[in-house]
């Protein structure tokens, strides 16, 4: 039986790595994407690549959206094995000063961060229960640590764009919630912070590549029964919430 794999925003940057890298492991891979053409575009660039992928239409911003496809994967496939909440928006380039920020920002940034990632994970939730190991990764962010932005003058504290990092903060607290309730099911729900990469998101001034930054994603989506629940990682090991 294939082990099926949903990555939401999967067509591009860190996503689409992970959605390879799950490919490359033999996971049927689901490439959620907001635009038909641009989701089957690279799911056809796994598919030459011998990968079993496929495009799925999914706006996590969007409730209706969001029931649509987990009725599409509870028809398909009966299960989800594992879920990848990588999409994401950052609309704030620059840091600035908390008292500077714009309120409307930090609607539209939780709109998708917090709201869609909880849409999505209440969503799927059944689906992952019927696996026999479901696994939950959150894609969350360095700058969401308030242990790393509570040493004043860091390079943590100086970064501040509220809208972004407070749901990223977010999302570090729906993982433990989540890992909490899932404790006792095999699920295991962490967070994990890809380090600042070379994507859109940061006008490709990362200092990793994506396929560097999904190693660790992959890892957490591939995890063993004795693996870790309720753990944030980056690359080197666990971080400070
Ligand atoms: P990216 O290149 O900007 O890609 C973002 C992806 O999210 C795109 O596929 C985008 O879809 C999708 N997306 C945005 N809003 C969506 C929505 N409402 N519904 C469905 N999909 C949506 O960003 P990235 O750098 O790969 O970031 C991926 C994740 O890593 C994000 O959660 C980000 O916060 C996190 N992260 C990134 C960095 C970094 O340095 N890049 C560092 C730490 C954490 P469209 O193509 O349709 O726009």
């Amino acid at each position: 039986m294939e082990t099926v794999a949903l990555v939401t925003g999967g067509n591009r940057g860190i996503g689409f790595a992970v959605a390879r890298g799950l490919g490359e492991r033999g996971l049927t891979v689901l490439i959620g994407c907001r635009d038909c053409d641009r989701g089957a575009a690279s799911a056809r660039e796994l598919v030459s690549a011998g990968l079993d992928a496929r495009p799925i239409l999914l706006d996590i911003a969007d409730d209706a959206s969001v029931t649509t496809a987990a009725k599409a994967i509870e028809k398909e496939f009966g299960r989800l094995d594992v879920l990848v909440n990588n999409a994401g928006v950052k609309l704030e380039f620059h840091p600035s000063p908390p008292s500077q920020a714009s309120l409307d920002l930090v609607r539209e940034t939780y709109r998708t961060n917090v709201f869609g990632t909880m849409s999505v994970t209440l969503a799927m939730l059944p689906l992952l229960r019927r696996s026999n190991a479901g696994r939950i990764v959150n894609v969350s962010s360095g700058l969401s640590s308030m242990t790393l932005a509570s040493v004043p003058n860091s390079k943590h504290a100086d970064k501040c764009m509220l809208s972004y990092n407070t749901s990223k903060a977010a999302v570090n607290s729906l993982t433990i919630q989540f890992a909490n309730e899932l404790r006792d099911t095999g699920i295991k729900v962490n967070a994990a912070d890809p380090g600042y990469t070379m994507t859109d998101m940061t006008r490709f001034d990362g200092s990793r590549t994506p396929d560097e930054a999904a190693r660790v994603i992959i890892e957490m989506a591939t995890l063993p029964a004795d693996g870790p629940t309720g753990a944030f990682y980056d690359n080197n090991g666990p971080l400070p919430w």
